[in-house]
């Protein structure tokens, strides 16, 4: 019996190829959905079938419930993944997807209702008893309130949107005086983004690394982890290049957080692929969230562990047991991503255009997720991800020898990337003894 007789793919870009990739191999056909901008996408070229749901603006096709639904319904796709970024963590979509007899490749919709309320997803992880960044407890009311919650944590502060997202609806507080701004502009860049002005607080970790985990879970009480990933080269809160494992990490840490996080998402009933991330300092880990989707990093886990997760995410998904247990988990070599994004490496604005070459790396140990090809023009529309550069060796520093060279080989022409930016990372003496915190990039950017 098939997993599914068809899935639709309700995205673009190198994720919708990636999935395409996963459902090929399984032997089931696909349907890419796009928007007019993207009629000759590398995602829709590939297909099996394609159809147009609406105009460029994502508002209009991407997030297009109604569109996608009807998309499905005319295809006869009887799944839908919705990749990361746009539908991924609606709730109400993936409510609508099963109401209309269709399979959700992902979580519950009450675990991503919870998971997508930070302030909700911090209560279900200390009842698991997985520890958290010292803060609120819960809702921040009022700036009285706001000021009594930093007095007894102690500055600097950081004031959070419950609804946020994507690195934004962060405010520092570094002393009482700057709390009554940042606690008004937290609450109004909350309620503007996100439509929902509801606030908490956070003690502001001054030299954290950004480490999170990747599980699988099955809903029948299987739930195992495929190791952590460093993410904290970031800038703006958004992440530019991720490593597995964490330079900063061993196996006895990662093994009992790991345990941890396992046994917690059992108790909680959770199905499907989801990532924790937590804040790592002095030997603390501490909870900031939970995305419950595939991330846009997750082939570094899948190079360290041999396992294709967006396969496993369907065959979860059809209701197939996990099949195996955390012991039949190997982790072998280090792995490192690249995200290069059709932005200007020094001003980081975004660089739309027409790519003229597009020559990616090869060689051992080289994967490189793009839906790029010479003579595609890059839509000023969506997210600036136009590819991403993995490489995986038996040690750390093999794995940066192999980025460097992989990163010369590449040739993107016609458009600006941050290929030179990570060209110069790869390179820089702290990066290479694995020596930097969250804040590290900014300042490297800042000094270039
Ligand atoms: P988002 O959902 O917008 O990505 P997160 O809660 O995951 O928001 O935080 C994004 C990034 O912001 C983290 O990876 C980290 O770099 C920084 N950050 C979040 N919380 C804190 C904190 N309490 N102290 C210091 N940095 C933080």
């Amino acid at each position: 019996m098939a997993l599914f007789h068809k899935i639709l793919i309700a995205n673009r870009g190198e994720i919708a190829l990636r999935i395409q990739r996963a459902c090929r191999e399984l032997g089931i056909p696909t349907v890419a959905v796009h928007s007019t901008a993207d009629a000759t996408a590398m995602h829709v070229r590939l297909a099996d079938e394609s159809v147009c749901i609406g105009p460029p603006s994502a508002r209009d096709s991407y997030l297009n419930i109604p569109a996608i639904l009807s998309a499905a319904a005319i295809t006869g796709a009887d799944a839908i993944h919705p990749g990361y970024g746009f539908l991924s963590e609606n709730a109400r979509f993936a409510e609508m997807v099963e109401a209309h007899g269709l399979t959700f490749i992902g979580p519950a919709p009450a675990h991503i209702r919870m998971m997508g309320d930070k302030i909700a997803a911090k209560t279900a992880m200390a009842g698991l008893d997985v520890p958290l960044v010292p803060g609120s407890d819960g809702a921040v009311a009022d700036l009285a309130e706001a000021r009594a919650v930093a007095a007894r944590i102690g500055y600097p502060v950081l004031i959070k949107a419950a609804a946020g997202g994507g690195g934004r609806g962060m405010k520092v507080a570094a002393r009482d005086a700057e709390i009554e701004e940042a606690w008004r502009v937290a609450r109004t860049e909350a309620a503007s983004a996100f439509g929902n002005d509801q606030v908490y607080i956070e003690k502001y970790l001054d030299r954290p690394r950004h480490v999170e985990l990747q599980v699988l879970a099955d809903g029948h009480g299987n739930v195992v982890h495929f190791g952590e990933r460093d993410c904290s080269l970031q800038r703006r809160h958004q992440k530019l290049l991720e490593e597995a494992g964490s330079p900063a990490l061993d196996a006895a840490a990662r093994d009992a957080l790991g345990a941890r996080v396992t046994g917690a998402l059992a108790r909680l009933g959770y199905r499907n692929a989801g990532t924790l991330e937590f804040l790592y300092q002095d030997g603390q880990f501490a909870f900031i969230e939970m995305n419950t989707r595939l991330q846009v990093e997750h082939p570094v886990s899948e190079a360290i562990a041999g396992v294709d997760l967006v396969q496993e995410q369907i065959r979860l998904a059809a209701g197939e047991p996990l099949g195996y247990g955390q012991a039949d988990i190997r982790f072998s070599g280090h792995a490192i991503e690249c995200r290069i994004n059709a932005e200007d490496p020094l001003t980081f604005a975004p660089t739309p255009g027409r790519v003229k070459v597009f020559h990616p790396p090869g060689g051992p140990g080289v994967r490189v997720d793009s839906a790029l090809y010479a003579g595609y023009v890059v839509p000023p529309y969506y997210d600036s991800l136009v590819a991403k550069l993995i490489v995986h060796a038996p040690s750390r520093p093999e794995a940066i020898a192999r980025l460097a060279r992989a990163l010369d080989e590449f040739v993107i022409d016609g458009i600006k990337t941050t290929l030179p930016l990570h060209q110069r990372i790869v390179r820089d003496k702290e990066f290479v003894a694995g020596d930097y915190t969250i804040h590290w990039l900014e300042r490297f950017v800042g000094s270039q």
